[in-house]
């Protein structure tokens, strides 16, 4: 153990020492923050502090069991088989199941994935006969999974005018009874959405203080990594876990928050000293991961961030190459770079694929990258995409796997009662529906009993749904005396689901048998690791309970060589020796959908930071003139993150002059086809690109009135920029469009647009939220 401690800096090995208490550990990327809570947990073990009693809550599960991995080669594998550590959602299911009976559910509820989430929200804006367009069944779980993490319950809805009259003034005054009615039917199938896991958790450890002391006294030291990403559900949870023994060790980078839009509240780790006695703070400020010249130019970065702690990040390693900055006409000559640099590299230097990273900011960008890879015939691989188990063919077989297990399961009933085609049509389902709502049953259950029902179904009908029913319960029997190997395989078969398959001949077809061949695979090998692990015996249950809590980058695939591709959210907490952050473009990161107040930009810089600070040896930003979003090749300036790098750390690879957001445009939407002579370019002394302008503009470093954000009276959720101080006849300065006038204005808070007349280029109407305007 000594040699492990020893190998630690000053600063890291005292929060490993510090045994009880409260303590946070606020330090910069790459600081060994994961390794201090790695080697603590080790010493607390070392020290007698039995496995048991140790919970670790990672980002991750691929996290969790990386650590796992590493306690075991210091204390043996044995011990460090009994830690507690895992994802939150992944660590409460597992205590929800002991408990479910308590919330008034099936110890073998279904998780809900976000696929089950929308199909249950459309089929409830279906039966509510309300208007997909305004009522998006993607927004409306957004919504929904806000308040969940927020702990805003049905109840807590109705109780407050204020969301229900956001929700109504948003044209959805229906929000609240879709909430409900999507409850009900969660709560009804035995299922529990991801957001559930956490909500229920509260739930549970509030109402029943017998199981909150139960815990309480089984998890007496509690570990937290990446704690600046905790939303309130968790935070409350980790809260009242730790109250009794106040034996709490949370690490986190407040420079690292990027999950805000899902919930994530900053506040969590700058209130902790708050909400503790006697916080030990700890600081961690010598980076090990990356060279000289990343950690300085990742702090030029950050310290453009207002909202911040002070921190000093700095490293002993060596300067390393400088950051290379790459531009290319088009996306996919972006990623011909991309790949050609690979290669090269591999080739020069040894390099291996698994050393290379390549971080974008939208899921969209990875298929240029793809198509270039392929061609070099380099092997990558993409985390985060549709997840292997999300696929139609594989989700085919899992949903009868849940029914096996539930069959209350509602969202696994509606996806295979009638596939493969077995003649149980959509009105026979609906009738099944109505049926299920008017009893207060599942639809099962009413299947079950469809000859004591009148359906007006004829006996056809009928005969299909027994037979169904009987199906289902056979699998019910097998799974009681088979292992889920056998189940599955012989479920495959017997539904017909890869009879349905083999009709198609294509490649396409031929893949999808091939991924079931994978997920049965799979089971062999989960069923056969588990019978190895003490009390788990392989099931079914056991089975689905990973597969449900999947995701994508927990996939153990350490013995492949492959490039990884994959967003920057998702890459916290890795580290590559090469890392490309494609995409370096306006509008794309910073992203269009952030920029409009400056909390979200700070979020997209932090982001940028969490990009950067992956690299250990060489980042490259690249980015395109053009690429091609929405189906539409679109123009596009380079990121103003590479703006603010200093300029001593990077090395342009194209030549710099027109490198820059500096290219001049000629924008065919404002000029037309005019003759460049007659206009005149401009280049502005204030760090604005230069552009083409006519003679009779104004120059665009006269002085203009910046508008100021206006606070308050939003709706929550959008930003209202602008609001009440542009008037109709103000004279105008767009980066884009030059000088105008505004001749009107409509739509209020983040839908407010005025109307401009622009010397140049006519009238345009824009979106105030996103318009780069100044009033002259
Ligand atoms: P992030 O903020 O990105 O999550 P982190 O603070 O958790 O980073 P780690 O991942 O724990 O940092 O450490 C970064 C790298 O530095 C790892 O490769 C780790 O093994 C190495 N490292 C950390 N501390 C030391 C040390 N004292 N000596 C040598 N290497 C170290
Ligand atoms: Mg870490």
């Amino acid at each position: 153990m000594q040699q492990y401690i020893s190998q630690l800096n000053e600063a890291q090995r005292e929060p490993v020492l510090q045994k009880d208490g409260p303590m946070i550990i606020i330090a910069g990327a790459g600081s060994g923050k994961t390794r201090v809570l790695t080697i603590r947990i080790a010493y607390l073990m070392h020290q007698g502090v039995d496995a048991f009693n140790i919970l670790s809550l990672t980002f991750t599960n691929k996290a969790a069991r990386e650590m796992k991995n590493r306690i075991a080669d210091i204390v043996g594998a044995s011990e460090a088989k009994n830690l507690w550590m895992g994802t939150f959602h992944s660590i409460f299911a597992r205590i929800l199941r002991s408990e479910a009976d308590k919330l008034g559910y099936p110890s073998n509820f279904t998780i809900y994935d976000s696929q089950d989430s929308l199909r249950a929200i459309s089929g409830i804006i279906k039966e509510m006969q309300l208007d997909r367009d305004i009522y998006k069944p993607k927004q409306i779980l957004s919504r929904i999974s806000t308040f969940k993490n927020s702990l805003i319950t049905v109840k807590a809805y109705f109780n407050d005018p204020d969301l229900q009259e956001a929700d109504a003034m948003s044209k959805k005054p229906r929000m609240g009874e879709i909430y409900q009615n999507y409850v009900d039917r969660c709560f009804k199938s035995g299922a529990m959405d991801f957001d559930d896991l956490l909500l229920k958790t509260n739930e549970l450890l509030t109402r029943f203080p017998e199981v909150l002391a139960k815990y309480q006294n089984r998890f007496r030291y509690i570990l937290v990594d990446e704690y600046q990403d905790t939303n309130h559900s968790q935070y409350l949870i980790v809260r009242a876990l730790s109250d009794k023994f106040q034996n709490i060790c949370v690490v986190g980078d407040d420079a690292q928050s990027i999950y805000a839009f899902r919930g994530a509240n900053i506040n969590n780790i700058l209130n902790f000293q708050k909400d503790y006695q006697g916080v030990k703070t700890f600081r961690l400020e010598q980076n090990y991961r990356s060279s000289k010249n990343i950690v300085e130019a990742a702090n030029t970065i950050i310290d453009k961030n207002k909202t911040k702690l002070d921190k000093v990040v700095w490293t002993a390693n060596e300067f390393g190459p400088k950051i290379k900055v790459h531009r290319s006409l088009t996306d996919a000559e972006e990623g011909r770079f991309v790949a050609s640099t690979i290669f090269e590299e591999k080739m020069q230097n040894q390099m291996t694929n698994g050393q290379f990273a390549i971080l974008y900011r939208t899921n969209a960008q990875s298929r240029a990258m793809e198509d270039a890879l392929r061609k070099r015939d380099i092997p990558y691989r993409i985390y985060g995409g549709l997840s292997f188990y999300q696929r139609k063919e594989i989700k085919d077989v899992l949903c009868y796997l849940r029914l096996v297990i539930n069959p209350k399961d509602e969202e696994a009933l509606m996806r295979v009662i009638n596939y493969p085609a077995r003649g149980i049509g959509d009105t026979t389902v609906e009738k099944l529906t109505v049926a299920a709502n008017h009893y207060k049953r599942s639809i099962f259950e009413i299947m079950q009993n469809i000859d004591r029902i009148d359906l007006k179904l004829n006996s056809g009908t009928k005969q299909k749904l027994q037979d169904f029913v009987t199906m289902i319960q056979s699998f019910q029997v097998i799974n009681e005396n088979q292992d889920a190997f056998y189940l599955t395989d012989h479920v495959s078969k017997k539904t017909g689901l890869v009879q349905e398959l083999k009709k198609d001949a294509t490649p396409e077809g031929m893949a999808k048998i091939q991924n079931i061949e994978e997920l049965l695979n799979g089971i062999k090998d989960f069923t056969e690791g588990q019978r190895e692990i003490d009390g788990a015996r392989g099931s079914l249950a056991e089975f689905m309970e990973d597969v449900a809590l999947a995701t994508d980058l927990d996939k153990d695939t350490s013995d492949e060589d492959r490039v990884a591709l994959m967003t920057i959210h998702l890459a916290k907490g890795l580290e590559f020796p090469h890392v490309f952050v494609v995409g370096m473009e306006e509008d794309l990161f910073p992203s269009a959908m952030s920029m409009s107040t400056r909390s979200e930009l700070e979020e997209e810089r932090r982001l940028f930071y969490v990009a950067l600070t992956r690299a250990e040896h060489q980042a490259y930003l690249t980015y395109a003139q053009s690429r091609y979003r929405w189906g539409k090749l679109t123009d596009s300036e380079p990121s103003r993150f590479i703006e603010e790098i200093d300029g001593q750390y990077l090395e342009y690879l194209t030549p710099a002059e027109t490198n820059y957001r500096f290219k001049p445009m000629i924008d065919k939407d404002i000029f037309g086809d005019v003759d460049k002579s007659k206009l005149r370019l401009a280049k502005p002394s204030n760090g604005t690109p230069p552009k083409y302008i006519t003679d009779n503009q104004p120059k665009p470093e006269t002085q203009i009135r910046k508008l100021k954000p206006v606070s308050g009276n939003a709706p929550s959720g959008t930003t209202s920029l602008f609001d009440n101080q542009l008037t109709i006849g103000n004279i105008v300065m767009h980066e884009r469009f030059g000088r105008g006038q505004v001749i009107n204005l409509e739509g209020v808070g983040a839908d407010k647009k005025a109307e401009i007349k622009f010397e140049v280029g006519g009238i345009k109407k824009l979106l105030l939220r996103f318009a780069k305007l100044d009033v002259i």
